[in-house]
């Protein structure tokens, strides 16, 4: 039978500071045009997982692999630019000088060129070429960093809890908008919350996540049907 190969793969990865393991032999295989969301408390270990997938933190052990390639290992360390990922965080981190247009256009040649302008009609936002960061709402800069994650057509979306610092009103609506485009353009997302909801409508695949470890993974409705223990009911028990 015909297998695809996943596009990011994590092996055993863990990763430790002064000796503690904070992620802890740590494995998952996201398929391209899939939304993976690892979701778990507060410290649990999600962003430094996210952060060794980036290249930004490296891997104690275990491997991390792109399309099959080793980007992370014994002997092997791509740096994040190498890696064809686009990243996007809480904090939207947009150049404050640089327009719309030179934010999304930021470190972008060739033929994605023709995509900058394109991607900031996707996002809604062409009647806001020209301005900058600071004259856009909490929702548009979100847009904007977006687009300019989806620029260079990564092959890998690494999203630490991108909707956390919106406005309760304007989140649902922005999470569906950026569902779509994230569908449209099919690379592999890593999303990374704290928030069952969250995790519940935008997840293709669910990892439960606790002390540096996946301890349930699957379906959304899978996990919320079946939590794995009493620990897994009480986190998703406040979801109506
Ligand atoms: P989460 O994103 O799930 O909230 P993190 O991955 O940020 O969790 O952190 C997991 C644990 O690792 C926390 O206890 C945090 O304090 C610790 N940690 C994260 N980065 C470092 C670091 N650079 N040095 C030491 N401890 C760290
Ligand atoms: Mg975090």
């Amino acid at each position: 039978m015909e297998q695809t190969l996943p596009r990011l793969e994590l092996r055993d990865v863990s990763c430790r500071f002064d000796g503690a393991a904070v992620v802890d032999r740590l494995s998952l295989s996201l398929l391209p045009g899939q939304v993976t969301c690892l979701l778990g408390p507060s410290g649990c270990g999600k962003s430094t997982t996210l952060r060794m997938a980036a290249g930004v933190e490296r891997a104690s052990a275990g491997e991390i692999l792109i399309d099959g390639d080793v980007v992370a290992g014994p002997g092997a360390h791509l740096p994040p630019e190498a890696r064809g990922i686009g990243m996007m965080f809480q904090d939207f981190a947009l150049f404050p000088h640089l327009t719309v247009r030179g934010n999304v256009g930021f470190g972008v040649r060739g033929a994605a060129r023709d995509r900058v302008d394109e991607l900031i009609a996707r996002v809604g936002l062409s009647d806001k070429l020209d301005k900058y960061p600071h004259q856009l709402s909490g929702g548009e800069q979100q847009r904007v960093a977006l687009a300019r994650a989806l620029a260079p057509q990564p092959r890998v979306m690494l999203m630490d809890e991108p909707f956390s610092g919106l406005d309760n009103r304007l989140r649902d609506g922005i999470r569906d908008d950026t569902l779509e485009i994230l569908k449209e353009e099919g690379a592999a997302v890593l999303l990374v919350t704290h928030e069952p909801e969250e995790a519940m409508r935008m997840a293709d695949q669910i990892a439960l996540m606790r002390r540096g470890r996946i301890v349930q993974q699957g379906a959304p409705y899978n996990i919320y049907n079946n939590p794995v223990d009493a620990e897994a009911a009480a986190f998703f028990s406040d979801i109506n």
